[in-house]
This record gives C-alpha cells, sequence and structure tokens, in this order.
C-alpha cells in the first residue's frame, strides 16, 4: 500500500432529504480545504438514522455534489481502504465500541425528558441521571448511554477559536444508542472519523456545541481527534440564517432548473467572502490557488441572483 497522506477531510451527509445551500458549502469548504493541503478527500454517508435515511437521497447528493464540481478519492461510489463508507453497513465497529465505554441502559423517552426538564419543542434537555442506577421502565425498548466523565473540554476550533464545555454537566450521560436501537450520530461520528483516519474535519457551526462531546469520546476510545473548522451558517440578504423561509431552492432543484454550476459555486464563495460580489461564474477548482480557511467570514447573499 502507499504512504497514506497526511491530511484527510470528509464531507458527511446524511441522507434524510435534499441538500440545501448550506450543506452545499460546507461540502465544498471541506474539499478545497483537503484539496489545497493535498490530501486525502472521503466521503462518508451518515445513514444511521434508518427511519429518515433514503438510498434516493444518497444518489441525488453524490449527483448534485459532482456536478458542483466536487470530486472524492473515496466513498459509497468509489471504495477505498477505510470502507465501507456507510454507516449502515459498520455495525460491528459501533457495537465494538461500545464495548469499550462505561455505558448504561436507558428506559427515558424524548419527551419525558423534556417534560422533566420543562423544556420546548427542539431543546437538547441535559440528561438528568435518571436510569444511571438502572433503568426506570426496564420492560420498554433501552437506550444506552455513556458515563460520561466530569471536567471541562477544551477545543481549539481553527475558526470559532476557543470552545470550553463541562459535557457532564452541560449535556449529561451522552446518548450512543437510541431507543429504536439506532446508533447516535455523536458515536457514529467519532468511531468513523477515529477509523478513517480523518485529520481535518471543516463543516456548518450548527455541530460546533457537538465538538466537546465528540473531543471526549475520541479520547475515551484512545483516538486523536481531528482539528476542526466550523464554517459560519449562510445568510440570507436580510442577515438572518439561510432557511426554508427565504425560500433558496436545493441543490437538486437549481442543476435540474439548468443553472449553471459555477453560479452556484460563486454564491457559496461570496458568502463566506472568498471572492468579492462581482464575481458571478466561478469553477470550484479555480477556488483552488488562493484558498485560505482563516480568511472565512459571513456575508449576507441573495439566492435570487442565480436566476
Ligand atoms: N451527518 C451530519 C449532517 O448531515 C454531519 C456530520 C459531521 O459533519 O460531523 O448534518
Amino acid at each position: 500500500m502507499s504512504v497514506p497522506s497526511s491530511h484527510r477531510g470528509r464531507y458527511a451527509p446524511s441522507p434524510t432529504g435534499r441538500l440545501h445551500l448550506g450543506n452545499a458549502r460546507s461540502a465544498l469548504l471541506a474539499w478545497l480545504e483537503t484539496r489545497r493541503a493535498g490530501g486525502v478527500f472521503v466521503m462518508r454517508i451518515e445513514d444511521v438514522d434508518h427511519q429518515r435515511s433514503r438510498p434516493e437521497f444518497e444518489e441525488r447528493l453524490l449527483t448534485d455534489l459532482r456536478w458542483l464540481g466536487l470530486d472524492w478519492d473515496e466513498g459509497p461510489d468509489v471504495g477505498g481502504a477505510y470502507g465501507p463508507y456507510r454507516q449502515s453497513e459498520r455495525d460491528e465497529r459501533y457495537a465494538a465500541a461500545i464495548e469499550a465505554l462505561d455505558v448504561f441502559p436507558c428506559s427515558c423517552s424524548r419527551r419525558e425528558l423534556r417534560e422533566e426538564a420543562s423544556m420546548g419543542e427542539g431543546d437538547e434537555p441535559i440528561y438528568p441521571g435518571t436510569c444511571a442506577a438502572g433503568p426506570r421502565h426496564p420492560e420498554r425498548p433501552l437506550a444506552l448511554r455513556w458515563r460520561t466523565p466530569a471536567g471541562i473540554v477544551e477545543v481549539e476550533d481553527r475558526i470559532a477559536g476557543t470552545l470550553r464545555q463541562d459535557v457532564r454537566a452541560e449535556v449529561g450521560d451522552i446518548l450512543l444508542r437510541r431507543r429504536d436501537a439506532a446508533w447516535a450520530y455523536q458515536l457514529a461520528v467519532v468511531v468513523d472519523d477515529a477509523a478513517m483516519g480523518i485529520t481535518d474535519v471543516v463543516r456548518g457551526a450548527d455541530l460546533l456545541m457537538s465538538t466537546p462531546r465528540q473531543v471526549l469520546l475520541h479520547r475515551a476510545l484512545d483516538a486523536t481527534p481531528p482539528r476542526f473548522a466550523h464554517v459560519p451558517l449562510i445568510l440570507g440578504e436580510d442577515g438572518h440564517k439561510l432557511s426554508k423561509r427565504h425560500g433558496a431552492p436545493d441543490l437538486s432543484a437549481l442543476r435540474e432548473g439548468g443553472i449553471a454550476p459555477e453560479r452556484v459555486v460563486a454564491l457559496l464563495a461570496r458568502s463566506v467572502g472568498l471572492v468579492g460580489p462581482s464575481r458571478t461564474m466561478i469553477q470550484a477548482q479555480e477556488l483552488l490557488a488562493e484558498f485560505d480557511l482563516s480568511r472565512i467570514r459571513p456575508v449576507a447573499v441573495d439566492w435570487r441572483s442565480l436566476a
């Protein structure tokens, strides 16, 4: 086998829907950072949530990303030495990781946890330790939680700066397997980043606060955590996070609507200040020469300029 490159980056989409512009931008930036470093780019399909994942979405997102001008050296459709590249095919690895961790069964539903913490829909309640000494309802399907160690975890993010979190106090015992037997994202992402030798993660800032718990899990599994860079969320023309409300089309809709991919790349590049407002057509490749992650800053864009 050839000597592996020292830089390994990845994009790790969940095939639970179509890619929106924010997803496309994370993919583009992760690809640029890896290619600039002469590294290996890995495409990993995060389909642990078997209720929401669909093969059609996987096929569509790979087509969309290629159309945008990205390529990958390892992935579900090209193979590679660290496969399989779909999480649904990596069960044994997650089971082995669980064996190495101090876990306990938990019968609490999300709704119960939310009620106990008197929180609203969408908020993530702090796990109050309900089942730590034995499940409260052992007859129910049981989840698995990690007895998360106390102490402050410090992470140096390349864009967001220093993060500090006492994971035990602010999150509680981390969910590793759900009550429907699906592996939790937090476990699968750590096991796979470690097993695939990922050295550099570039992803959206929505995952920033998951990072301390992931670093803690890496350490507990005797793995070296990757370097992290969280890119600010894409802003609509009103300066708010771009969302469905702005009516922005998804990547497939742009491709199928006959928009040139260079226009989309240019919009994404403008939205992080990589190019000025006058650039309206760029190929992903062209951004490589001058790409510098440290120059990234959020710039509001109007997606209607694509039309
Ligand atoms: N699969 C996650 C998502 O689509 C991203 C995981 C990651 O980049 O760590 O949101």
